[in-house]
């Protein structure tokens, strides 16, 4: 960056590269700034108009309105918020659960042993974790990885919907049960959402297995593969193979 920012864009911007987000380009990126053959959406190519700026601004200050929430008792057990991570002009975004042992530690979503194969799930659609967003439905840990009771999913529900309205993807991935649930507000089976196209907040979603699930059970791998091929493939042509 150079150093002909306004003070206060510059303070901006570091304290959006704290909160994971990246660079963020006021001019064309620099040749060789992106590794060779790396292939990156318009989206992210163009110079961040002032649009963009404003809404990675309004992520960093739900971000720090977030890391003092007393909404819910989830409150209480925690070290660290885990609000959420990436770019804040993604195309794609994958919403978790709540943040396990490690992510509490981190105050990052996905960091654990989850998240390692999460990264090479990413890395199979040939995108980076750099380039999408990961969120997650609760944002402190529930006590022993219990799931979410409803009360704190509730709670807690507008962060992420806010979060949705900023970054405004082309699609998300529900990573798992109570991720797709909360989402599509039904009390549906995992089995029976995966590997279809719905609507949230009129984003194209993908429900798939969460990858803690992936690594008790390696059957679920192919499944989830084939979902991320859909995904992949809406991100290809812009448009949901069906629904
Ligand atoms: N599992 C989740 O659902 N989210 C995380 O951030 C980590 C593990
Ligand atoms: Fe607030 Fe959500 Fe944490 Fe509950 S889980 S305290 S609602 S940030």
């Amino acid at each position: 960056m150079s150093g002909k920012l306004q003070p206060g864009l510059a303070d901006l911007l570091a304290y959006l590269g704290e909160m994971g987000y990246g660079d963020l380009y006021l001019d064309s990126p620099a040749e060789g700034a992106r590794p060779a053959g790396q292939a990156v959406s318009g989206k992210q190519t163009a110079a961040a108009d002032g649009e963009t700026v404003e809404r990675a601004a309004e992520l960093a200050a739900l971000a720090a309105t977030v890391a003092g929430c007393t909404r819910c008792r989830l409150c209480e057990g925690r070290n660290r918020v885990v609000f959420g991570a990436g770019n804040p002009d993604a195309d794609l975004m994958f919403i978790g659960e709540g943040p396990g042992a490690e992510e509490d530690r981190q105050g990052l979503p996905f960091v654990g042993a989850a998240g390692e194969l999460l990264t090479r799930i990413i890395q199979a659609i040939e995108m980076t974790r750099e380039e999408v967003y990961i969120a997650n439905v609760v944002k402190c840990r529930p006590p022993g990885n219990r799931d979410p009771q409803p009360d704190e999913v509730a709670a807690c529900r507008g962060y992420l919907e806010r979060q949705i309205a900023l970054v405004r993807p082309k699609a998300i991935v529900a990573l798992g049960r109570v991720a797709a649930q909360t989402l599509l507000g039904n009390d549906a089976p995992i089995g029976r959402m995966r590997g279809q196209w719905f609507r949230v907040q009129g984003v194209p979603t993908m429900v798939t297995y969460h990858p803690a699930a992936l690594l008790r059970n390696s059957a679920l791998k192919r499944p989830t593969w084939e979902d991320m091929q859909q995904v992949r493939d809406l991100l290809r042509s812009g448009a949901p193979a069906s629904s």
